[in-house]
């Protein structure tokens, strides 16, 4: 093994070529992105980056100066265009980049609205990069309108950050209730009631209708005939993994590009993490989209590359920020028939279980139930849901 591209220089490609030097590998590393910035972390980007709170350097994983001082070659504003998998290389404008083994990295791609319903006005904006954000951010000002919509976790994130910002807020949510699609009813109607409390008007069960304006955005008229003043969108309707690349040559795609446990695609010199790949995990084939995913699959993916021969194993944690409640969630809902609530000062934590089986907690600033939450289901442990929903039960003794 002399030579290791990496496609993509987000937060999975740059955790796969950091374990690659840390683990001993002397051959030749490229790390190749489009983006005009070296690797960042985007939570931010809907949270402190957005409301001012954080400044650019903040946001960079590494100083630009470890990848040259590490012997990574980072090609920025680069896209890789096409794989030739039979002479193993990669082809960028004009360059061709030679590999042994090939790491795909290339993350997601917002959801877009349609422009038949002025999605391409401007002043609509998606959340996805620091330029999306930069874009967006001259638009969010005092006692201006801003549209949200989509009511998952960036939507509601942007929803506080104008809110804090002084804008008049509406939140869309399509679906019946926000947070549909990742959490519990409990959880979403926590965080209806922390928005509305905070003045931003959601409205669940309506779509969008379409956007007015000529050269900026000015209205927008929803589902059921209501018409709004706007004068910013912030998109926030999900992502697709960034498969093209992987499509194009063959590789195998199925709800993301497909991996083994160890991060190998259906090539066996091409490896996959983050969130454009999908892992087979308890009988199913799922993306994760998340920072812990993306560090671990992509960390797992380079120790196998140099021979470690290991499964991933993943442990998933999540967080978001908004006003100031910090939501932890620990491990994946999935399949849960029940969820205990678990209420404390100032605090408050919703389990969840399949019969017997904790499979997760969403815990709002309550660090201890996130905590001990986390460590009970990476145990394998399943405590009482009565015992749970006492509110002044210790949890501690459970660890042992
Ligand atoms: P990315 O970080 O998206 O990196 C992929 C990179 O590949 C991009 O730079 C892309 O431009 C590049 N690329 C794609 N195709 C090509 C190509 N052909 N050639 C060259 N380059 C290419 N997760 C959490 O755990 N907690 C949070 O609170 C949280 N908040 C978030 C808030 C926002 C606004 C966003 C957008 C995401 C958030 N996430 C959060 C999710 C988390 O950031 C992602 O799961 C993580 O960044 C995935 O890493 P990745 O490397 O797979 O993809």
């Amino acid at each position: 093994m002399e030579k290791i591209v990496v496609v993509g220089a987000g937060q999975a490609g740059a955790s796969c070529v950091a374990k690659l030097r840390s683990e001993g590998f002397t051959g030749k590393i490229t790390l190749i992105g489009e983006e005009h910035v070296p690797p960042y972390q985007r939570p931010p980007l809907s949270k402190a980056y957005l409301l001012g709170d954080m400044e650019l350097e903040r946001l960079f994983l590494r100083p630009e100066s470890y990848y040259a001082e590490n012997g990574i070659e980072l090609m920025l504003d680069t896209r890789v265009d096409a794989i030739d998998r039979a002479d193993k290389k990669v082809i960028a404008g004009g360059m061709t980049v030679d590999y042994d083994a090939l790491v795909l990295a290339t993350g997601s791609v917002p959801r877009r609205l349609p422009a038949a319903i002025g999605g391409e006005l401007p002043g609509v904006h998606v959340v996805r990069t620091l330029r999306d954000v930069d874009e967006m951010a001259p638009g969010v000002v005092e006692g201006r309108h801003a549209l949200i919509v989509g009511g998952g976790y960036i939507g509601l994130e942007a929803a506080a950050v104008c809110r804090k910002k002084g804008m008049e807020v509406t939140l869309i949510e399509m679906a019946d209730r926000i947070l549909k699609r990742v959490a519990a009813p409990e959880t979403s109607d926590w965080f209806r009631a922390l928005h509305t409390r905070h003045g931003v008007t959601i409205r669940e069960g309506v779509g969008l209708e379409r956007l007015l304006g000529d050269d900026h955005v000015t209205g927008a008229i929803l589902g059921d005939g209501t018409e709004l003043p706007v004068d910013l969108v912030i998109v926030g309707i999900g992502i697709s993994p960034a498969t093209s690349l992987a499509e194009a040559v063959g590789i195998e795609i199925d709800n993301g590009i497909a991996t083994d446990t160890q991060g190998r695609t259906s090539d066996a010199s091409i490896w996959a993490a983050g969130d454009c790949a999908s892992l087979p995990f308890r009988g199913e084939r799922i993306r994760l989209e998340s920072v812990q995913n993306a560090i671990d699959q992509a960390e797992t993916v380079a120790k196998n590359i140099l021979g470690a021969d290991q499964d991933y194993d993943p442990k998933p944690w999540f967080w978001s920020d908004q006003y100031d409640v910090k939501l932890q969630i620990a491990g994946l809902n999935r399949g849960y028939d029940r969820v205990v609530v678990r209420e404390g000062e100032g605090a408050c934590s919703h389990w969840y279980y399949a019969g017997d089986t904790l499979l997760a907690v969403d815990a709002m600033n309550d660090a201890r139930g996130y905590m001990i939450g986390k460590r009970l289901i990476e145990a394998g442990k399943s405590p009482d849901p009565a015992f749970i929903a006492e509110a002044s039960a210790d949890l501690k003794p459970l660890l042992k």
